[in-house]
């Protein structure tokens, strides 16, 4: 019933599409997706009605029209800051089509004199004469059937016109096939749904603007994606946690020899994790945990205290960290309390020595490296464990997923935690981990204080500067953080050497610079001299942005703090009040960089110390895609779903996925051909092999 051959049109190139050639292929890849079916799938942001006047009359004044149009001359301007001018022609009417800003020479290669064209705008007229003020489009008139009527509006990105892509989107529906639908005949009859052909079909070009129909086609759609994306979720969360691994027993003496080496209690909380994450390793299926526990809240040692119980038996254990300075930290750390035990414990960074790393590598393979800590240059393909049994992912949102399980699959299925100080609301929970097992840590150790936080505007800089005399009298550290520059390491760069330059007049020798540019022996070498006092005042790229733990770090200077996110704020601010003392964050901003969104930020930081309130106020200043963490990878993680909004729609999805995953064993072979050719559709084709052999 599902022929290949009649649904392969849709994961076909957009290039075949009559029309599109390389470069524009490029534009539509970055907007969507390469195939047929991922331009199918981009919706349009929002639909006008527009009509085509075949002769312009006061009727249609302020409104969107089409018209066609001669061209008969450009008025000269003399001065640029006139409006220019082109009179026109429709029948015996004449119409002004005017610019304020215009590039002449473009203007007069695109309405050449005696041309016809179809112009688009909404119709004014001024002193008697029809005018269009800066038309929305110009097109030749073979472009008239996409010009008027119901129209829909898509996002563009530089280069491509609405009018091309609007021709595209056309000859692509014309590829659709109709196809059996995988939503239950009931559900699709109680939201009053349509069958999946004609709901794209109507997406892109609606019979009726009605908000409330929209919204209905649109919210089939959005439940299907919901749907593909739970699908994965389970099945590959199912991949995980199927086979038989490696059962980890509590080692009690290593834990009661660490707690003798760690100075402090542990917090009530910390002890509840560990009893979590400790029950499920000693199974024989794979753990698949959430830890998560705002920044501060000691969530190190947990992954130390419970990795620790491997180290006496034949397995090895590996601690993820998002940059090479935290790998540093982690692995001084570990080292340092092990130092009696005789444990290897190695650091695999992409930066190391080839000569090193072979002897690093050579001894993962033949464990005697039980601990392995080490940044994205793990999951090159040579690193080769000998038995990987525990994997602990720390500041887990720098990752991508797909990381993640490229490292599980180093291992027998270990068992996997990952770590994060990001609260996640409930929705964008479910959305990342399905039902993934989540431990908090819900306290901070209690000996924090509250962290003083002020925003100053930076023409008092010098009195910050004095300030700071404060931390150097007293033998404490204090940071200096300079902003992320257009993403560029190099303009960060500048920024951060210079304001090294000028508090080194202040207080010469005891100030200091860490950057990513430095390889890691400097940056080891600038760490241990902060920690010593050797040098008080630490300026920084944000590379020190998560993870970085120095207790007696009692000031952060954030400048340009109206550049930063929340979540990065919240991060660099968690960087002082790390252990009994009194600490305070400065964030400088210049009055005239402010605008409504940083302002509001500004202000979050400073009213808030809680992690989950700043996470929500994040959600609805910034959206999901961001915060899923699709910086790394450029693409949305959803096209349609609009995860603030579609909350019950999105629990909807989830339950429906469920009961399908937990009867998928039931599935004949005709539902499951309809499930895997929808998660083909939705891209999700990598659980295809999953659901087939289920
Ligand atoms: P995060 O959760 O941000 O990763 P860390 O694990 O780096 O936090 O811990 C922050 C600091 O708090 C470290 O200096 C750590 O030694 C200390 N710490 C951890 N647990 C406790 C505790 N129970 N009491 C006091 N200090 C603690
Ligand atoms: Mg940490």
């Amino acid at each position: 019933m599902l022929n290949n051959i009649s649904t392969k049109q849709l994961f076909n190139s957009i290039e075949n599409i009559k029309g599109i050639g390389p470069k524009t292929l490029k534009l539509f890849e970055k907007l969507c997706g390469l195939k047929i079916i991922d331009l199918l799938l981009t919706i349009p942001r929002d639909f006008k009605k527009r009509k085509y006047l075949e002769t312009i009359s006061d009727d249609y004044l302020k409104k969107e029209i089409a018209i066609k149009i001669e061209v008969n001359k450009h008025l000269p301007q003399f001065n640029p800051k006139m409006p220019y001018k082109i009179i026109c022609k429709n029948h015996n009417n004449e119409i002004e089509i005017i610019f304020f800003r215009g590039y002449i020479k473009y203007l007069k290669k695109i309405l050449p004199v005696g041309k016809e064209k179809i112009i688009c705008g909404i119709l004014t007229k001024l002193k008697n004469k029809y005018q269009i003020i800066h038309p929305e489009s110009i097109s030749d008139i073979e472009e008239l059937p996409f010009l008027h009527g119901s129209l829909s509006v898509y996002s563009l990105t530089r280069g491509l016109t609405m009018s091309l892509y609007r021709k595209t989107i056309s000859q692509a529906l014309k590829l659709l096939v109709d196809v059996p639908d995988w939503i239950n005949k009931e559900v699709i009859k109680q939201n009053n749904w349509k069958p999946w052909k004609e709901t794209i079909e109507l997406i892109h070009n609606p019979k009726n603007l009605e908000i409330n129909k929209i919204k209905n086609i649109q919210d089939r759609l959005a439940f299907d994606e919901a749907l593909s994306h739970y699908i994965k979720l389970l099945v590959t969360k199912k991949k995980l946690t199927k086979n038989i691994c490696h059962k980890i027993e509590v080692n009690n003496d290593i834990k009661e020899y660490i707690k003798s080496k760690i100075n402090f209690e542990l917090t009530d909380s910390q002890k509840k994790v560990i009893k979590e994450i400790e029950e499920d390793i000693n199974k024989n299926n794979p753990m698949l945990r959430l830890l998560q526990g705002d920044v501060g809240s000691g969530k190190t040692i947990v992954a130390l205290i419970t990795l620790a119980n491997i180290i006496k038996t034949n397995m090895q254990g590996a601690l993820m960290v998002p940059t090479e300075i935290l790998g540093l930290q982690h692995y001084n750390y570990f080292k340092n309390l092990f130092k009696d035990l005789n444990i290897k414990i190695v650091l695999i960074t992409s930066k190391i020595k080839k000569k090193e790393k072979e002897l690093i590598f050579k001894n993962i393979e033949n464990g005697d490296a039980k601990i392995i800590i080490g940044t994205h240059a793990v999951f090159q393909k040579n690193v080769v464990f000998k038995n990987l049994s525990y994997v602990i992912i720390d500041e887990q949102h720098r990752f991508g997923v797909h990381q993640k399980f490229q490292l599980s699959a180093k291992g027998c299925n270990p068992h996997i935690l990952v770590m994060t100080a990001t609260p996640i609301p409930r929705t964008l929970a479910l959305t990342m981990y399905g039902n993934m097992n989540v431990s908090k840590i819900t306290e901070l150790p209690s000996n924090r204080k509250k962290i003083n936080t002020v925003a100053v505007e930076s023409k008092n800089i010098s009195k910050i500067i004095k300030s700071l005399e404060n931390i150097v009298n007293n033998q404490l550290n204090a940071f200096w953080i300079c902003p992320l520059i257009d993403e560029s390491e190099k303009l960060d760069l500048t920024a951060a050497t210079k304001r090294f330059e000028k508090l080194k007049k202040y207080f010469s020798n005891k100030v200091g610079i860490i950057h990513g540019k430095m390889d890691i022996e400097e940056k080891k070498n600038v760490i241990n001299k902060f920690k010593k006092k050797e040098i008080n005042i630490l300026v920084s790229t944000t590379i020190i942005e998560v993870g970085i733990d120095i207790p007696d770090a009692t000031v952060i200077i954030i400048e340009e703090s109206n550049r930063f996110g929340l979540a990065q704020l919240h991060q660099l601010r968690g960087r002082v009040g790390r252990s009994d003392k009194e600490s305070s964050c400065i964030l400088l901003f210049k009055e005239k960089n402010l605008n409504e969104f940083s302002r509001k930020r500004i202000n979050t930081i400073k009213n808030n110390a809680d992690g989950f309130n700043i996470a929500e106020e994040d959600l609805k200043l910034r959206g999901f895609g961001e915060i899923l963490g699709t910086r790394q990878s450029g693409y949305q993680l959803f096209k349609i779903i609009d995860p603030l909004k579609d909350t019950l729609l999105m629990e909807n999805a989830f339950d429906y996925a469920k009961n399908l995953f937990e009867n998928r064993k039931k599935l004949k072979k005709e539902e499951k051909d309809k499930i895997n050719l929808f998660l083909k559709i939705y891209n999700q084709s990598s659980t295809l092999k999953y659901i087939s052999i289920a």
